[in-house]
């Protein structure tokens, strides 16, 4: 029996066993079976968790019925898949078949409503891990999710790339269309906005205006506008008009306004001060780099909303070897994660330090290594930072070589106390000061990216 006529006969037996099937069963699709393991792929990106959890017995039985003999699954979201997974159900719903069930309706509905806001499925809020990093901004945005447009009008998310903006706002976008289906939800980025509004300007006389007058009805007819990686708007004078009118006419109608970008409005300087009050008039929260324990986190979500089995080591020498930013986190456990299933090997320690090499690049960091270049950088001596020394120089660079030690060795703060000479709770105070400090302070941030670099060389 091929795959299809195996799975097909499995998906017959769990429309009628699983609730919501519509949802999980339906986007899912066979790619292979050896005889043992059926592999499927899905279009949402949940399917992998939920199923394993709530459905697993019932697709184990349903299997075993298809094929007479116990199968084992695997299912793996494919984002590739996903797209074209919705742009058929997209030219299902233009020819509206009756007869079809509830909740293929409402995936349906809610699959084209995701597309006209421009959502990315993997970008909602229970795939959002929070950490101590992004704790604040996470509530705020889920306030905001259920709330929108009675408190926090604009919502301004700030932070580096890669720590989970994008994502944030969006599944902002997701909680909404999912929650008040009525709401219209569009999201934007900026530089796409730009090309979108030059490519009107460019258009000729009469057209030019009409299209124009569209252009602007389509922006200011939304109930919530996120609009990504504002800093783009830096020196592109007529786009900031634009926006600058966008957002009053849909501020004034009692519409949500959701704003992501790499720094604070204040520090894009050719920001103009009308449109910079009115990003400041809400409420703006940064998200920083997330600690060791929510990189780990993140890895282990990672790989349980695929399906992939890791030994837990995996996570932590990522972590350990990814520092700054999650997008680069979640490359290199992809990267090891689609290796070992090419190669058909268990994703362990020793494969994914293989496949990473980081090794080789990167070696392992002591306190002392710390302390030294921060104490070099500062022209402050180590014996200093180990006396009970607490002029200014000395303790300001005495909290930043604590902050290092943390973040690039991982050491327990008993550890960093330890060497420091003093006490565990003098540390934590250092590490959350600096912390504080660099989401605010780009200068610092700069230099401790500096003395970093000098480290791992
Ligand atoms: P930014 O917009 O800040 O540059 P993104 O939102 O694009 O960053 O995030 C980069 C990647 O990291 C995305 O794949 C995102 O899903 C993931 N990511 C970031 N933060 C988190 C988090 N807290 N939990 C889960 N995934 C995260
Ligand atoms: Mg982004």
């Amino acid at each position: 029996m091929d795959f299809n006529e195996i799975w097909s006969k499995a998906k017959e037996e769990l429309e009628k066993t699983v609730p919501m099937c519509g949802m999980w069963i339906g986007p899912l699709k066979p790619v292979e079976f050896d005889g043992n393991v059926l592999r499927l792929v899905t279009a949402h990106a949940l399917a992998p968790q939920i199923i394993k959890t709530q459905h697993d017995a019932k697709v184990r039985e349903a299997l075993k019925n298809a094929c007479g003999h116990e199968v084992s699954y695997n299912i793996v979201y494919d984002e590739e898949f996903a797209e074209k997974y919705k742009q058929e159900k997209r030219k299902e719903l233009s020819k509206q078949v009756p007869g079809q069930t509830k909740e293929d309706k409402m995936l349906i509905n809610q699959a084209q409503m995701q597309s006209s806001a421009n959502l990315n499925l993997k970008y909602k809020f229970s795939n959002f891990v929070v950490g101590e990093n992004n704790r604040m901004a996470h509530a705020i945005a889920f306030t905001v999710a259920q709330n929108p447009a009675k408190k926090y009008n604009p919502l301004f998310i700030y932070g580096a790339s890669g720590l989970g903006k994008t994502h944030l706002m969006q599944a902002i976008g997701h909680y909404i269309i999912f929650n008040k289906p009525n709401l219209k939800v569009k999201y934007i980025k900026t530089e796409d906005y730009f090309n979108e509004l030059i490519k009107n300007l460019q258009s000729s006389g009469n057209d030019k205006t009409k299209r124009m007058d569209k252009f602007r009805q389509k922006y200011r007819n939304i109930d919530v506008l996120l609009i990504d990686d504002i800093q783009f708007l830096e020196s592109k004078t007529f786009t900031m008009e634009e926006i600058f009118h966008t957002f009053d006419s849909l501020h004034n109608n009692n519409k949500q306004i959701v704003i992501t970008s790499d720094r604070l409005p204040k520090d894009i300087p050719t920001l103009p001060d009308r449109l910079r009050t009115r990003f400041e008039m809400g409420i703006m929260v940064d998200i920083t780099p997330p600690d060791f324990e929510t990189r780990v986190a993140i890895l282990k979500n990672l790989a349980d909303t695929a399906g992939v089995k890791a030994e837990f080591e995996v996570f932590e020498y990522i972590a350990k070897n990814f520092v700054n930013n999650v997008r680069e986190l979640e490359g290199a456990f992809n990267k090891v994660s689609a290796y070992a299933d090419v190669e058909k090997v268990d994703l362990t320690l020793d494969y994914a330090k293989k496949v990473l090499n980081c090794e080789a690049s990167k070696k392992d960091i002591t306190i002392s290594d710390v302390a030294k270049a921060v104490g070099e950088y500062y022209g402050v001596s180590v014996a200093d930072f180990l006396s009970s020394a607490r002029n200014q120089r000395v303790s300001s660079a005495r909290h930043i070589a604590v902050f290092m030690a943390r973040e690039l060795t991982q050491k327990s703060f008993e550890a960093i106390a330890e060497y420091f000479r003093k006490k565990h709770t003098t540390m934590l105070y250092s590490y959350e000061k600096i912390k504080k400090e660099m989401s605010t302070d780009k200068e610092l941030e700069n230099e401790i990216r500096e003395i970093r670099r000098m480290i791992e060389k």
